[in-house]
């Protein structure tokens, strides 16, 4: 059931803290001119928070505009003077954690402890990191490579961003977006997504209390058609970042595409969880369930399929169906709460979809359904185990983005790797063994851009995350990320001043 109208005062108060609008555009909020309005939704309860106008393409004009305006003092700035910024915003984020934490567990109905515990400290860590970082930027040493010359790089930033995130982690998908970009002195207009903007506007406001220029970040809030499009296609953006789906993501390269815009592409997931016979079973049981219901499942590295070879696979199957029945499902901002709804309604319905047809194909050992009682009106769904699944069934092969674990048994350690590559995706996966080749060959080869032994989900600041194949190109976080929103030029000097150089021959004259 939704309620929008109902207040939820005492978690975060968003209807006053964004009375002036849900749009950030030069160190100001206003309204969209959109000539609509959307409410963000309390997932846990189903009740409004926040009524706002979304983004028109006037509002996205105005945001590049004020990022162009910005960009040239930011590009200006010495990495010195970009890096004291960062470090005076991740002073700022640290100071205020209480307030995101709230308001991120607020808007996606994510359990306090893991925003306070993960969103939010992942977040300042991230900001100091690049306050670090943008005083680093690598290139090939200066030289003379060709005898008579002498040769460097420059990299460069690239100009005005425009990024778009999805909604599953809204602060900290922000943050991968925006902090390697200015901390290169690009200038950014970023989208989130139009039902979780909270916290993306917290941040940008936190910047400019950090003293980063007006301009230098802004947030256009609307949906993704409308705003979304228009700034992927705008003449006067440089780059297009997005984190979201692949199928969101295919639409997008193609509008950057034909207006020839650098791009970067976070896309799905669907990440395998490898147990070998040797592996610690116990280990492999506690890390499923916390790499499987994380973020409630809508993380895009959770672990969805574990394979499990023959021997350990009952064990695993009934102990890891048993650990997750006890996962508290509760009110997010309660103390004893585990796991909380999912973002939305459409999204807990989409999953309840994927799981009521595997019934004609597979079999649900535990969950499959939504809690009755007080939790009723929230967008719950209880962790859920399913077992006798193909390989080429729609559980196994698509992302469900839910609390779904899929488990599947396999014989030879070849079948086991040929199964965990087989989805379009590659963007994590894990295998836990206590045998040092077996390890070894899984990192060399599982086809992904992050494979844990042993553990699953962990990420760090100085690490990069991104996809292979159909979960996209690029590197979030991390010097790689440098890669991503800088430019890189060749300098070259010639040294002899000689009026008719050595190579000019191949063109004219004899030597
Ligand atoms: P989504 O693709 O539906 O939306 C992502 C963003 O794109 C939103 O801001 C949305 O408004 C916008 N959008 C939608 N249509 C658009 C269009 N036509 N043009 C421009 N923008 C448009 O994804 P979601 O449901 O918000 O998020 C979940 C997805 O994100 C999952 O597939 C998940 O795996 C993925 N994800 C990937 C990573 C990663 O690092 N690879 C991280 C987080 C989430």
């Amino acid at each position: 059931m939704h309620h929008p109208g109902n207040d939820t005062p005492d978690r975060f108060p968003a209807r006053e803290h964004f009375a002036a609008g849900a749009q950030y555009i030069a160190g100001r909020l206003t309204e969209g001119t959109s000539g609509r309005t959307h409410t963000v939704v309390d997932p846990a309860t189903g009740a409004g928070v926040l009524t706002y106008r979304p983004a028109g393409p006037d509002d996205v004009d105005a945001a590049v505009a004020a990022a162009r305006a910005a960009f040239p003092g930011w590009a200006g700035a010495t990495p010195g003077e970009r890096s004291e910024a960062l470090h005076r915003f991740a002073a700022v984020l640290a100071g205020r954690a209480e307030e995101f934490a709230r308001a991120e567990s607020l808007q996606c109905g994510k359990p306090l402890k893991l925003t306070r515990e993960f969103d939010v400290p992942g977040t300042v860590d991230n900001t100091a990191f690049f306050a670090g970082a943008a005083r680093h930027l690598q290139g090939q040493s200066a030289g003379e490579y060709s005898g008579d010359h002498t040769s460097y790089v420059r990299r460069e930033p690239i100009g005005v961003v425009g990024s778009i995130a999805p909604w599953n982690y809204p602060l900290q998908m922000a943050a991968w977006k925006i902090l390697p970009a200015i901390a290169a002195g690009n200038t950014v207009v970023l989208k989130p997504a139009e039902i979780t903007p909270l916290t993306s506007l917290l941040f940008a406001q936190a910047a400019t209390e950090a003293g980063i220029p007006d301009g230098v970040v802004n947030i256009v809030t609307g949906t993704g058609q409308e705003a979304g499009e228009h700034l992927v296609g705008h003449p006067d953006v440089a780059m297009t970042s997005f984190t979201g789906s692949t199928a969101v993501g295919r639409r997008v390269a193609g509008i950057a595409t034909a207006t020839v815009k650098r791009l970067h592409l976070e896309l799905g997931g669907k990440a395998p969880f490898v147990v070998f016979d040797d592996a610690d079973l116990d280990a492999a049981v506690h890390g499923a369930v916390a790499g499987a219901l994380i973020n409630t499942g809508q993380d895009c590295t959770a672990a969805t399929r574990a394979y499990v070879q023959r021997p350990r696979y009952e064990a695993f199957v009934e102990r890891t169906a048993a650990l997750m029945e006890t996962v508290r499902l509760g009110d997010p901002f309660a103390p004893g709460t585990d796991l909380g709804p999912l973002v939305s309604h459409a999204q807990r319905d989409r999953v309840a979809a994927v799981v009521d047809r595997a019934r004609s194909y597979a079999r649900v050992v535990t969950g499959g359904q939504a809690p009755q009682g007080e939790l009723s009106d929230g967008a719950y769904y209880r962790p859920t185990l399913i077992t006798g699944a193909a390989q080429d069934s729609e559980a196994v092969q698509s992302e469900i983005f839910g609390p779904v674990l899929v488990v599947l048994p396999f014989d030879s350690d070849d079948e086991g790797i040929r199964l965990a590559n087989d989805t379009p995706y590659g963007l994590a996966a894990s295998a836990w063994t206590r045998d040092v080749y077996r390890a070894g060959r899984a990192t060399r080869e599982l086809k992904a851009g992050c494979v844990w032994i042993n553990d699953h989900i962990p990420i760090v600041s100085e690490m990069p995350h991104g996809g292979y194949r159909a979960s996209g190109f690029g590197k979030d976080m991390s010097a790689y990320s440098f890669e991503e929103y800088t430019q890189l030029k060749h300098v070259m000097f010639d040294n002899t001043a000689a009026v008719a150089k050595d190579w000019h021959r191949t063109v004219f004259g004899d030597r």
